[in-house]
């Protein structure tokens, strides 16, 4: 996948704008139905040669919403990137 949402988000639009490639979608457009922001997996870049950590979970005020998913085939990957589950920025 990329980078994963999970249900602590707080819908506060930090990241929304700060992803380079419009990933993100707010609880709106989440294509699950859930009431939260969403990623999607096949735009998702990781960042990658864009900046060094992604500019998502480092907008993010609530600890360890934004997770690592599995690396989505002939997608872009961070190559300090956790494993899946693991938050994406450690406090
Ligand atoms: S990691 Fe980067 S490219 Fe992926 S959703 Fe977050 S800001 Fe967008
Ligand atoms: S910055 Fe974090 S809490 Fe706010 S909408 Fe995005 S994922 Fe949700």
């Amino acid at each position: 996948m990329a980078v994963l949402i999970s249900d602590t988000c707080i819908n506060c639009a930090a990241c929304i704008d700060e992803c380079p490639v419009e990933a993100i979608v707010d609880e709106d457009d989440n294509p699950t139905g859930e009431e939260i922001y969403y990623v999607y997996a096949d735009k998702c870049v990781e960042c990658v040669e864009h900046h060094d950590v992604p500019a998502c979970a480092e907008a993010c005020p609530t600890e360890g919403c934004i997770v690592w998913d599995d690396v989505v085939d002939g997608m872009p990957a961070m190559e300090s990137r956790g494993d899946k589950g693991e938050p994406v920025i450690e406090d």
